[in-house]
């Protein structure tokens, strides 16, 4: 018997859909678990001084790896822990990985800081706030020394998340802005936010020196950042001819895989290190302004 095309398409897609379902409702229960028996560590990926090549700091970059080996993206299981309620205590972990792995380097090197991701829910509640100030305690990390980046999806409650960001810098945090220009941003919504960073998201970057019609768009966002007063730090930067476009337009910081994919603690602290000594002595770069 002759079945349409059509009809195959249809059966198709909804064997996609009902597949694609089950395997969320199955990775729901899997990260249930996970965060249960703390299946998370984190990874590190240097941030560069643009001008002088030194390592100045990492985004810590969180990790999940199941007990078969396999590893889920952050991307994917993220969102999944913040539609379940599995965020505040994935965020929890986070913090206390990241200050248990990077409490020497931190203390010894002043300069150096590590940024944190914040989920949506974290910055309208501003719990992890708290749990991060309790963790600091007595480790003798400077809180300067800890940046928090922040999505805008975490700023559907404009005034909750004008709170939060406002107590983490009174507290002596950076803030940044996360994967800035796919949102909404505009620069009369900016300037009404506690911010002291702009990290330029990869879709921008990629688009340097290509003749996309992203790429002239790169050129505004930087001026915007510079417009605000703020700090500039471009993410993804993979080719010499990238960093080159950034170095001349003088965005001060940037990762990507061009210097160092994220490593785990002990091949990050190495490459930190390793950096100092062929770029010189880091300087006091990130006097929070307030
Ligand atoms: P993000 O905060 O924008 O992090 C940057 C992402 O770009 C990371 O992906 C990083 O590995 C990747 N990346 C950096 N340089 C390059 C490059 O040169 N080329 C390419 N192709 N990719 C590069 P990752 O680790 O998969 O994280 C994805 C997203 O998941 C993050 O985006 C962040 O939104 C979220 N995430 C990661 N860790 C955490 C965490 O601890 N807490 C929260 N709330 N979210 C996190
Ligand atoms: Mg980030
Ligand atoms: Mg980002
Ligand atoms: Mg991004």
């Amino acid at each position: 018997q002759f079945i349409p095309l059509g009809v195959l398409g249809a059966l198709a897609a909804v064997a996609a859909v009902v597949w694609l379902s089950r395997r969320r409702l199955s990775l729901r229960g899997e990260l249930a678990t996970a965060v249960r028996r703390r299946e998370f560590h984190m990874h590190y990926q240097p941030i560069i001084e643009l001008d002088t090549g030194i390592c100045v700091g990492a985004e810590s970059l969180v990790r999940w790896t199941r007990p078969d080996g396999s590893h889920v993206r952050p991307d994917l299981f993220i969102p999944l822990a913040e539609e379940h309620g599995l965020i505040d205590a994935l965020t929890d972990q986070v913090i206390e990985r990241v200050i248990d792995d990077m409490r020497e380097l931190l203390v010894q090197d002043r300069s150096a800081h590590i940024a944190i991701n914040l989920s949506a829910g974290d910055v309208s509640s501003g719990r992890a706030l708290k749990v991060l100030a309790a963790k600091l305690a007595g480790t003798g990390i400077h809180p300067q020394q800890i940046w928090l980046e922040a999505t805008e999806r975490g700023f559907i409650d404009i005034q909750r998340a004008r709170n939060t960001l406002a107590v983490a810098r009174r507290t002596g945090h950076c803030v940044a802005i996360d994967d800035f220009g796919v949102g909404y941003s505009s620069l009369q919504y900016l300037q009404q936010l506690p911010l002291d960073a702009l990290k330029i998201d990869k879709s921008f970057i990629d688009a340097i020196g290509t003749d996309s019609a992203t790429s002239p768009v790169t050129s505004h966002i930087i001026d915007m950042a510079k417009t605000l007063g703020l700090f500039t730090v471009a993410e993804g930067i993979e080719t010499p001819a990238q960093l080159a476009y950034l170095q001349a337009r003088q965005v001060e910081f940037g990762q990507g895989w061009l210097f160092s994919r994220a490593l785990p603690p002990e091949e990050f602290i190495a490459f930190h290190h390793q950096r100092l000594q062929q770029y010189g002595k880091a300087r006091e770069n990130f006097q929070n302004p307030n």
